[in-house]
C-alpha cells in the first residue's frame, strides 16, 4: 500500500525535493534567530554599546536576507507544496473514477452514491493534505525539536532536563487526548454523512414529498439529523476545548519552570540573563512542532484510513470481464436461446441471495417481438439484465445466434443491444449530445434523422435553440414522453440488431403514449426486442406473449391462445385490463 502511495509522487519529485529543501531552510531560519538575539544581547554585556553599533548594520543586513529567504521559502511551502498535494490527489481521483465505471452492475448494487462520493472527494482530500503536509511538517518538525534541544542544552542543562521532563508529559497527554478525540470525530463524521443522506434523500424523492404533502415531516427528520449533527458537533468542541485549554496550561507550566528556575540560576551566578531570554524563544520552537506534529495524526490516520479504502476500490476486479481470447460478437439473425438459465442477485461478493431465476428457458426468433407479462417480481427485468451481460448467469447459457454471451467481448455485446429503461437517463448537456451519447462521431444529419425516425424531431426543431436546447439536469427541462422519444432517438443512431425495452408504466399521458408507441413500432421493425410489457396495447402488438413467473417460463404463445387456455395469462389479463 505504500509503495502505491509513493507512486502517486512520481512525476513530482522535482516539487518534493524543492519542498523538503525550503521546509527544512524555514526551520534552519527559525532555529538561528534567537542565536543572533542571544550574540547581540552576549556582546552588549561583554564588549558595550559602542561595539554594538558597529555591527548592528551587518546584523540588519543580514536579518533581512535571512528572512527573504524564509519568505520565498515559506511561499514554496504553501504554494507549490499544496499544488503537489493537489497534482496527487487529482491523479487518484482520475484513477478511482475509472475504477469506479470499470466496475459492474452488483458492485452498485451494494454501494451506496454517497459512499462512492465521499471516498471521491473528502477522502482524497485527507490524502493530498497528508501527502504533503506529512513529509514537511516531520522535517520541519525534526529540525526544529533536535535543533532546539541541542541549543538549549548548550544554553543549560538543568534547565533544559526540566523542560525535556515536562514535554514528555506533553506528548504523553497528546497521545492520551488523540485517542479520545478520535472518538469525538468520527462520530462527528457519521453524523454529518446522516445529514448529507437524509438531504440525498428529501431532495432525490422531491416528487414523492410533495405528492404526499409531506415537506414537514420530511423537515422533522432532517432537524433530527441535523440535530444530531450539532449535539455532536458541541461535543468535538468541548473536547477542543479542554484539549487546548490543558495544553495552555502545561506550556504555562513549562514558561513557569523556566522563569523560577531560571531566576534562580542567574541569581546564583550559573546562568546569564541574556541566556534566559534566548532560552524562552527556544522553548516554544522546541514544543510547537511537538504539537503540531501531534495534532496532524489525526489526519494522517485519516489519510491512511482513506488510502486504504481507496487501494479498495482500485484492486476490486470487475465480475464481469472478457474472457481471455473473447471475440467479437457476429450478429447474423438476431436469434437469442436462453438455454436452462438459473441466477441468483448477491447480497455482498460471494453471497447468494436466493435464485430469482430458476431454470428458465426461452427461445426467440429473429426479428421477432416477444412481449414479457407476469406478476411484479417474477423474474422479467432480471432476464432481460442477463442479456447484455449486466450480471453473469449461475448456471445455463444465454446465446445470440449460437454465441454464448460470456465468450464475446462486452463492447461488442453491448453494441448490439439497444435499451430502451422505463427510468430514461438524460445526461446534463444539448439535446444532440444525448442523442449521440455512445455515437460521439455522429454528424449533425444522422442525428437529424434519428430524431425523426423516433417522433421528436418536429419537437425539438421547434424549440428556439433546436438540437442545442439544453435538457437540465437529468432533462428536467423536458416531459416525460419528450425525453423517452430522445432515449429512443439514441438507439436508433445505435441501430443495434437486439432491442430491449421496459415499457413505462404510467409516466405517460396519452398523447404522448401514442408517439412514444409510433416510434417504437419504427424501432423493432427488423429488431429482435424484448418487451417489458405493461400495456394491453404493446402486448397484443406483439408476435408471442412470455408469461414469467417464479424465474420461469410458465406459458407462450399469442394473445387468443393464452386467453384461450386460461392459465397464468388469463388470470393476468382479467385482474389487469378485463
Ligand atoms: P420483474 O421485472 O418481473 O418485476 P425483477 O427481475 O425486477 O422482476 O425481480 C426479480 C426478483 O429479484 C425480485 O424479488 C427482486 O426483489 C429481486 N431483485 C431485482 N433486482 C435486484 C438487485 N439489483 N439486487 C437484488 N435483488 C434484486
Amino acid at each position: 500500500m505504500f509503495k502505491r502511495f509513493l507512486t502517486y509522487y512520481k512525476g513530482q519529485l522535482h516539487l518534493f525535493v524543492t519542498d523538503i529543501v525550503a521546509a527544512v531552510t524555514v526551520a534552519a531560519v527559525d532555529l538561528a534567530f534567537p542565536q543572533i538575539l542571544r550574540g547581540l544581547a552576549g556582546g552588549l554585556f561583554t564588549e558595550g554599546p559602542d561595539a554594538i553599533l558597529g555591527v548592528l548594520a551587518y546584523i540588519a543586513v543580514g536579518l533581512v536576507a535571512m528572512y527573504a529567504l524564509r519568505f520565498v521559502c515559506r511561499y514554496f511551502v504553501i504554494y507549490w507544496g499544496h499544488v503537489m498535494g493537489a497534482r496527487m490527489e487529482s491523479r487518484m481521483r482520475e484513477d478511482l473514477f475509472d475504477a469506479y465505471v470499470r466496475q459492474s452492475f452488483s458492485f452498485f448494487d451494494r454501494s451506496r452514491s454517497g459512499d462512492l462520493m465521499s471516498r471521491l472527494v473528502s477522502d482524497l482530500f485527507d490524502i493530498s493534505e497528508a501527502a504533503h503536509h506529512g513529509p514537511e511538517f516531520l522535517l520541519i518538525g525534526i529540525v526544529e525539536i533536535v535543533g532546539s534541544f541541542v541549543i538549549l542544552l548548550t544554553i543549560n542543562v538543568p534547565l533544559t532536563a526540566a523542560l525535556a521532563l515536562i514535554a514528555c508529559l506533553l506528548v504523553a497527554y497528546n497521545v492520551w487526548a488523540n485517542v479520545r478525540m478520535r472518538a469525538v470525530y468520527t462520530e462527528n463524521r457519521v453524523r454529518i454523512s446522516g445529514v448529507n443522506s437524509r438531504l440525498e434523500d428529501a431532495l432525490g424523492g422531491m416528487r414523492v414529498v410533495k405528492g404526499f404533502a409531506a415537506e414537514e415531516q420530511e423537515s422533522e427528520k432532517f432537524r433530527a439529523s441535523n440535530d444530531a449533527y450539532l449535539e455532536s458537533k458541541t461535543r468535538m468542541y468541548r473536547a477542543m476545548g479542554r484539549y487546548q485549554a490543558a495544553i495552555a496550561v502545561m506550556m504555562g507550566a513549562l514558561n513557569t519552570v523556566v522563569v523560577v528556575l531560571g531566576g534562580w540560576l542567574i541569581a546564583r551566578g550559573q546562568m546569564e540573563a541574556a541566556d534566559l531570554a534566548t532560552y524562552a524563544l527556544y522553548i516554544s520552537l522546541f514544543t510547537a512542532p511537538i504539537t503540531q506534529i501531534l495534532d496532524f495524526t489525526e489526519t494522517f490516520q485519516k489519510a491512511i484510513a482513506g488510502f486504504r479504502r481507496f487501494c479498495e476500490v482500485l484492486d476490486e476486479q470487475p465480475q464481469i470481464q472478457d474472457r481471455p481470447g473473447a471475440r467479437p460478437l457476429r450478429v447474423s439473425e438476431g436469434a437469442i436461446r436462453y438455454e436452462d438459465v438459473h441466477f441468483a442477485y448477491e447480497d455482498a461478493p460471494g453471497e447468494k441471495d436466493d435464485e430469482v431465476i430458476r431454470g428458465l428457458t426461452l427461445d426467440i426468433r429473429p426479428g421477432e417481438t416477444i412481449a414479457l407479462v407476469g406478476p411484479s417480481g417474477g423474474g422479467k427485468s432480471t432476464t432481460c439484465a442477463l442479456l447484455p451481460r449486466f450480471y453473469d448467469v449461475d448456471a445455463g447459457s444465454i446465446t445470440i445466434d449460437g454465441q454464448d454471451v460470456r465468450d464475446v467481448t462486452q463492447k461488442s455485446l453491448r453494441e448490439a443491444i439497444g435499451l430502451v429503461q422505463q427510468d430514461v437517463y438524460l445526461f446534463d448537456g444539448t439535446i444532440a449530445e444525448n442523442i449521440a451519447y455512445g455515437c460521439p462521431d455522429a454528424t449533425a444529419a444522422e442525428i437529424r434523422l434519428a430524431a425523426r425516425r423516433a417522433n421528436i424531431a418536429e419537437f425539438v426543431e421547434s424549440l428556439p435553440d433546436g438540437y442545442e436546447t439544453q435538457v437540465g439536469e437529468r432533462g428536467s427541462h423536458l416531459s416525460g414522453g419528450q425525453k423517452q422519444r430522445i432515449a429512443i432517438a439514441r438507439v436508433f443512431l445505435k441501430n443495434p440488431p437486439i432491442l430491449i425495452f421496459d415499457e413505462a408504466t404510467s409516466a405517460l399521458d396519452n398523447e404522448s403514449e401514442q408517439a412514444v408507441q409510433e416510434s417504437l413500432d419504427e424501432l423493432a421493425r427488423g429488431r429482435t426486442t424484448l418487451v417489458i410489457a405493461h400495456r394491453l396495447s404493446t402486448i397484443r402488438r406483439a408476435d408471442e406473449i412470455v408469461t414469467i413467473e417464479g424465474g420461469r417460463v410458465v406459458e407462450r404463445g399469442t394473445h387468443e391462445e393464452l386467453l384461450a387456455r386460461g392459465g397464468t395469462y388469463a388470470r393476468y389479463y382479467q385482474m389487469q385490463f378485463a
